[in-house]
């Protein structure tokens, strides 16, 4: 009889579907549960272009096999932002450099599904979950963990969650790898992850999101046009 799935993950988002790649990739048993009815595209995947950073977002791909395929999607021009004056004068680039390529939010949504066998992925359940992260076997992960304002951050930090507490996992599944199977010991095995996932997220999470407030508060105060323009101007004699 085969073993039942080990792993609920509830959301089939930026964060859900590279953890699930990543267990695929090993042969964790994991099912994902995704509230949406399907994967055509809804108002929130229709749109939508996300830079992905090299070390965040990019290596969570990368460790999951999918960086070829992302590559070929991966708009790497995109990340330099052209700055004219009001007669179309070249004036700056900023982003030059950055190793930070555009992809839409659906094709990496499609991206990550066709990396999946599609049995994985159980659409149109919408399931309810107690958001306290204490509860036994539960742990919180991207926007779920740390919501805060779009700052151009919150994919990269949801798939490097997703890197991360994989990381932790495997390194619990190894030890225990060569024993029986033994229900109560896997558990204990994934709270020894899940810990070991958190005291590594919480100082991040808490970083980007007091960057994500430094960003709003500018943006409301009363100089925050001034401030915008004096981030993005080009330096004397560019
Ligand atoms: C307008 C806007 C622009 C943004 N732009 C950027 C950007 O440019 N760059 C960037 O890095 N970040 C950006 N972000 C932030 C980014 O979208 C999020 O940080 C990221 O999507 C978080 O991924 P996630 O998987 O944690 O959550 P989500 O993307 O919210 O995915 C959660 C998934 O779970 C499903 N779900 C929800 N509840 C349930 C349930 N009860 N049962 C089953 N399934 C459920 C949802 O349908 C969804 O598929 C932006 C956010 C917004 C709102």
């Amino acid at each position: 009889m085969p073993r039942p799935a080990s792993i609920a993950i509830i959301g089939g988002g930026p964060c859900g579907l590279p953890f699930a790649r990543l267990l695929e990739t090993v042969g964790i048993e994991y099912v994902v549960f995704e509230r949406d009815a399907s994967s055509d595209p809804t108002p929130l995947f229709q749109g939508g272009t996300l830079d992905l950073h090299r070390d965040t977002a990019q290596e969570a791909l990368r460790r999951a096999g999918l960086a070829d395929e992302f590559e070929k999607l991966a708009r790497r021009d995109g990340s330099r932002i052209l700055i004219q004056d009001f007669q179309g004068n070249h004036r700056h680039i900023l982003g030059e450099g950055n190793d930070a390529p555009e992809i839409d939010r659906f094709q990496l949504r499609q991206l990550l599904l066709n990396s999946l066998p599609a049995h994985r992925v159980r659409w149109g359940k919408a399931l309810r979950y107690s958001l306290d992260p204490r509860a036994p076997g539960v742990v919180l992960l991207g926007d779920a963990a740390h919501l805060s304002t779009p700052n151009g951050a919150g994919v990269n930090m949801a798939m490097y969650d997703a890197l991360v507490l994989f990381e932790r996992v495997t390194a619990e599944v190894q030890k225990i790898q060569d024993g029986e199977y033994d229900e109560a010991g896997d558990a204990a095995a994934l709270e020894r992850a899940v810990g070991a996932y958190e005291t590594d997220m919480r100082p991040r999470a808490r970083k980007n999101i007091l960057k994500a407030i430094g960003m709003e508060d500018m943006m409301y105060s009363k100089d925050g046009l001034r401030q915008m323009v004096a981030m993005v101007k080009p330096p004397a004699g560019a």
